[in-house]
């Protein structure tokens, strides 16, 4: 993990809790390592689930050779200045102040960001330097803006690339919007498309394995177009298509130094990240000098983002530094 050394150089030591919708995880980090960490079910209530959070940083930081300084949550919801904006399948109410819930249990400064940008702030440890933008396709589109290593989330939800919208009289989208990037392309939506050719009896490859019982994803509608099936590939290439846009509008109104593309659909060797590398090259703005990486999903990003903004946020607010 040497390349996801965020705070090399401070040891300060700091809990990151990764406050997801079926786990909760939870590590003590100091130097930009991970030194310990635990996970359990996220119990139903929400009373219980601050307690587990509580309990678990105080297991996972005991006995250590110093106390956390203080904690930081990414949990999958809208975060605003420390508030939740939504975070329905947790069973946050909008508006909840989850460090103030959190301070009976566990009096330590405690700082909140959204899951996607604390796996982004994790990711992007690696380029310390300069504006590093973070696309991230999973189910849906997340992502972040970082800026020498720091996150710059504006009043809370800059980087939610998933609802830049590419099509204004596309779909419409949960946040409000109409075709937005994740409700045109997203894991979630090749998922569907390749269910829909398998339904239709419209590829012979996607056909075969939905009747081995196998839910179909993204990969499998890569597999197909690889396979030579034309309905895949047209579907993967019309999604590059705007996903590339959205790679547009990022470099418009970031001009990062790179982008960083995670996730497993868009690594270079795949259709899909083919495509997408493809037609970047074509529609990329003629001063764009803006680098594409990409980096596998890693399972400790989001908690050594965490950890990072935690002690970014910590180090911040001590007077004198
Ligand atoms: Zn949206």
């Amino acid at each position: 993990m040497a390349d996801l050394a965020v705070d090399a150089g401070h040891d300060t030591l700091v809990a990151a809790v990764d406050w997801g919708g079926t786990w909760i995880r939870v590590a003590a980090v100091s130097g930009g390592r991970i030194v310990r960490k635990d996970r359990r079910a996220k119990p139903q209530s929400l009373a219980e689930q601050y307690a587990t959070v509580a309990d678990m940083v105080r297991q996972t930081t005991a006995h250590l050779a110093q106390p956390p300084a203080a904690v930081g949550v990414g949990l999958a919801g809208v975060i605003q200045e420390g508030i939740v904006g939504t975070a329905h399948n947790l069973g946050f109410t909008d508006g909840a102040d989850v460090a103030a819930a959190l301070r009976p249990h566990l009096p330590l400064p405690t700082y909140l960001l959204n899951d996607a940008q604390a796996t982004a702030l994790g990711v992007a440890a690696r380029w310390p330097h300069g504006t590093t933008a973070v696309l991230t396709m999973g189910t849906g589109i997340g992502g972040a803006v970082v800026k020498d290593g720091a996150l710059d989330p504006g009043l809370g939800a800059a980087g939610d690339f998933g609802h830049m919208v590419i099509a204004v009289d596309g779909p419409r989208c949960w946040c409000g919007g109409t075709g937005c990037l994740e409700q045109l392309v997203s894991g979630r939506t090749l998922a569907e498309a390749a269910r829909a050719l398998a339904e239709a009896g419209l590829s012979p490859l996607l056909e075969a394995r939905a009747r081995s019982g196998r839910v179909l994803h993204a990969g499998d509608l890569q597999d197909a177009a690889r396979d030579g099936d034309g309905r895949a590939a047209e579907i993967l290439g019309r999604s590059a298509v705007a996903f590339s846009a959205g790679m547009r509008t990022i470099v418009a109104t970031h001009d990062p130094h790179r982008i960083i593309l995670a996730g497993a659909t868009l690594a270079p060797d795949t259709w899909f990240g083919e495509a997408v590398r493809k037609h970047w090259d074509l529609i990329r703005p003629r001063w764009a000098r803006t680098e594409l990486h990409h980096v596998a999903e890693d399972g400790d990003a989001a908690l050594l983002g965490a950890a990072s903004y935690a002690r970014n946020k910590f180090t911040a607010a001590q007077p004198g530094l």
